[in-house]
């Protein structure tokens, strides 16, 4: 059996598996078979690729000839068309914002494996790729936000004088928000936090920041480990209290995200207008909708002073670990779908298996995707 691995659009400098993942495959003794140029931005070479046992060739070649085809991105309409039939696609497709893809897709006859729909159990941790990405992205958003503030992070006392500590408000503590806090920790910034789940509080607090408290959120503990929307009037009143720590905050960075829903808004127009001239904020969340009134995905928007980054690709900033994460993850999914002889096992009794796979045998699998087709 082959596993294939395209290069990705020339917006993305990740790649699905890097030379090191591929001794692997070997062991399991499957065949890797992979584009030209496919790791370059990675900074993983062809040669690299060859010298770890893979084969590399041409696009069509790879489509053509693999079983498995691993791509993080969505793949165009000519590369399925080439494909094997019945062959098995696996990346970060987004089905919930891409359910006519997904469709299309199904009655191509393919089996659409979404590793982000993976569903989020202790089990399923080693194949998260949403953890493993959102965490590079909470710690590049820092660096991002240190890079762009025009001062200093931590407080210093020299001759020339006193400089105080950056304060920096985080909205959402999830994987993102969590090493964000980490991260602008141990730049010396002073952080306060909010999030709808109040059972990360302490998790909050453990890394050295204040959790702000607004009472009444909607359960999210039957959501599987995401968010859930929350009531208009629980909004109206994290926005007043969201409103104050703006109005103090010099760097703010906002992972909140539901999923498959716009991101809310969090932080308005007016908010912004109340921040000081020169304050910075990393909005990750743009890709959909961003926290803020203001965020435009992929651009920065300078207002009265205020710089609003719109960046949900930021794991995208650091492709040798982005890459080497999401291929541990890759890796670690693909041995649930391929069997002691090397051969391709669908398991669909494998709550993993199943909760990730979007479509097979013709037919869109997934609830979540049928239900937006509906
Ligand atoms: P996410 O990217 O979907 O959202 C980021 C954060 O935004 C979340 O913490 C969420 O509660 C918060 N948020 C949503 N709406 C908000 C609002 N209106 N105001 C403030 N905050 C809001 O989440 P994520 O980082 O992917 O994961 C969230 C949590 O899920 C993790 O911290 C973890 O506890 C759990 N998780 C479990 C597993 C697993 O067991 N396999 C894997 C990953 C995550």
């Amino acid at each position: 059996m082959t596993v294939g691995v395209l290069k990705e659009p020339t917006s993305e400098t990740r790649v699905s598996l890097l030379p090191e993942h591929l001794a692997t495959l070997k062991k399991w003794k499957v065949d890797a078979l992979i584009e030209s140029n496919a790791g370059a931005s990675s900074f993983a070479s062809d040669d690299k690729y060859a010298e770890s046992g893979a084969k590399i060739s041409d696009r069509n070649n790879v489509l053509s000839n693999s079983d498995i085809i691993l791509s993080i991105n969505p793949l165009t309409d000519a590369d399925v068309a080439t494909l094997k039939p019945g062959a098995v696609v696996l990346g970060v497709f987004q089905p919930l914002f891409n359910a006519s893809l997904i469709k299309t897709w199904a009655a191509k006859g393919l089996n659409v494996f979404s590793i982000d729909m993976i569903p989020r159990t202790t089990r399923a941790q080693s194949m998260d790729v949403l953890s493993s990405q959102a965490n590079i992205a909470g710690y590049k958003a820092v660096l991002l936000a240190a890079n762009k503030y025009p001062k200093y992070f931590p407080m210093f006392m020299t001759a020339a004088g006193s400089i105080p500590p950056a304060k920096m408000l985080i909205l959402g503590a999830g994987v993102a928000g969590l090493q964000a806090i980490a991260t602008a920790k141990r730049l010396g910034a002073v952080i306060e936090v909010f999030d709808t789940r109040p059972a990360v509080k302490e998790e909050v607090m453990s890394l050295g920041a204040k959790f702000v408290e607004v009472e009444g959120a909607a359960d999210a503990s039957k959501a599987g480990g995401y968010a859930v929307e929350q009531s208009e009037e629980f909004m109206q009143r994290q926005k007043a209290k969201i409103a104050e720590s703006v109005a103090k905050a010099d760097i703010v960075i906002t992972t909140a995200q539901i999923q498959g829903r716009k991101a809310p808004i969090l932080i308005t127009q007016q908010m912004i207008e109340g921040m000081k001239s020169g304050s910075v904020i990393i909005d990750i969340a743009s890709s959909t909708g961003g926290n803020t009134e203001l965020t435009k995905n992929n651009e920065t928007v300078v207002h009265n002073g205020v710089s609003i980054i719109g960046n949900s690709a930021l794991a995208g900033d650091m492709p040798s670990d982005a890459s080497k994460l999401y291929g541990k993850n890759v890796l670690n999914f693909l041995q649930l779908i391929i069997d002691k002889e090397g051969q391709l096992h669908l398991n669909f009794e494998d709550d993993l298996v199943k909760g990730s796979c979007m479509a097979t045998n013709n037919e869109v699998t997934n609830d979540r995707v049928k239900a937006l087709l509906a």
